[in-house]
């Protein structure tokens, strides 16, 4: 077998990659280690800057999102005593969309069908041959095809954190960075209305909290939990009347529970890997960075990632230019950083740490002052969270 670009993982990233090359006329295909049932299946990220919804409509699939997504033009942010709102589209002139990636995952396997791209799914012991040279290879097995091997010009690794592409680059030339937060999230979702029609930011003194949703009738919340509680350690009891404490009176006064029909912990950690390209093989979103949630930029800084590598493809196979495919691992991680910036200053800002000294926490409560009082820190937590997508 043989094609332009091997995209290793098919989820977000590597759709989204397949699709928008396909647009170009750029033959590629797509290897998954799992099933389209798990990676359909896979809750996780539901908040999508303007600039990433552009992206999705240039790769031809934003029909459904365009219709159902929940556009949100501000966000609340409650300090443990009282709430204020950042006005992202008065601050920034954008907003953010409220859409599951479960949806967008959806969407963007819809429409690869109907392209007629080609996946291969249950692909195990892949790995990536002789990237450094002008013709990698890709290789791996399958149960019902047994030893397999493809050919590509270049080789886009979105395989996520746990992928094989990163390891591929050498030891001697991979750095990786790693924070780990000493806390985590307790997600619940749930088919409820949402408890205010903008996402809650909360900092309270008994941890952070946050009202997140899907749609009109599914809601999202988290709670900060301990690093290594389970989800079943949670019963849903207990994740609702604590999440009740964590948030202003009048939301909790008016808070609809219902059984969760989701309950999952999600690390808080801060992860980059440099460089993000070695040779032919291109790293793109969780494949080369993790942020913690807070800010919701996982997803988003994926995409990112997949417009560059796109559009330096396309230039390449347009004209031959390869400045594009040169630069693209210094892009890449200059805008990388800012997002890992961005996202540990906010969940600094709203969370409790064990070990926290009351010098810690007057700190903490003045920046959330400075928030609240100062435009020009408005301005750039505004302009952060509307988007690194332009
Ligand atoms: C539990 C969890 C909760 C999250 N919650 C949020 C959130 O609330 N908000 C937010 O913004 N972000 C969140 N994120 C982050 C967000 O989901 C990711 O940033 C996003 O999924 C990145 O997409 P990706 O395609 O780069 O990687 P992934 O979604 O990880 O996709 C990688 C794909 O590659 C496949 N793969 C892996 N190894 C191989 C291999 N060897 N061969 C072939 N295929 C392989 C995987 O099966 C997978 O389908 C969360 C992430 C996790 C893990």
């Amino acid at each position: 077998m043989r094609t332009k670009v091997a995209i290793i993982g098919g989820g977000p990233s590597g759709l989204l990659l397949s699709l928008l090359l396909h647009q170009a006329g750029i033959d590629n295909v797509v290897l998954e280690r799992k099933t389209r049932e798990v990676v359909l299946g896979r809750v996780r990220a539901g908040v999508l800057e303007e600039g990433v919804v552009a992206l999705i409509g240039a790769a031809g699939a934003s029909d459904l999102l365009r219709k159902h997504a929940l556009r949100h033009d501000g966000t609340v942010i409650y300090d443990g005593t009282s709430a204020f709102r950042i006005d992202f589209a008065g601050i920034s002139g954008q907003s953010v969309f409220v859409y599951g990636q479960q949806d967008l995952t959806r969407d963007l396997y819809d429409r690869h069908a109907e392209i007629g791209g080609q996946i291969i799914f249950n692909a195990e012991n892949l790995a990536i041959h002789d990237a450094k040279s002008d013709s990698p290879f890709v290789t791996w097995t399958s149960e019902a095809q047994g030893a397999m091997q493809l050919r590509a010009d270049f080789v886009a690794g979105c395989d996520g954190f746990h992928g094989v592409s990163r390891r591929t680059i050498p030891d001697t030339v991979r750095h990786e960075y790693e924070k780990v937060l000493p806390a985590a999230w307790l997600g619940v979702l749930s088919q409820t209305s949402p408890v205010h029609h903008e996402l809650i930011y909360a900092a309270s003194a008994r941890g952070f909290a946050l009202c997140s949703m899907r749609h009109h009738n599914l809601s999202r919340y988290y709670i900060q939990c301990v690093a290594t509680d389970l989800a079943e350690d949670w019963s849903d009891e207990a994740f609702w009347s604590e999440l009740k404490r964590r948030i202003p009176g009048e939301f909790a006064a008016k808070l609809v529970t219902g059984p969760s029909i989701e309950k999952s912990v999600v690390p808080l950690r801060a992860f980059v890997c440099e460089p993000m390209q070695w040779g032919r093989l291109f790293l793109c979103g969780d494949a080369a960075h993790i942020v913690p949630p807070t800010g919701a930029k996982g997803l988003n800084a994926a995409a990112a990632d997949v417009a560059d590598l796109s559009m330096a493809l396309c230039q390449f196979y347009a004209s031959g230019e390869q400045s594009g495919l040169e630069g693209y691992s210094a892009t890449a991680l200059a805008r990388a950083w800012k997002i890992v910036r961005f996202s540990l200053w906010f969940t600094g800002l709203l969370h409790r740490f064990p070990g926290q000294s009351p010098f810690d926490l007057n700190l903490q409560r003045a920046d959330l002052a400075q928030l609240r009082d100062h435009a020009a820190m408005q301005k750039i937590m505004s302009d952060s969270y509307v988007g690194f997508v332009r």
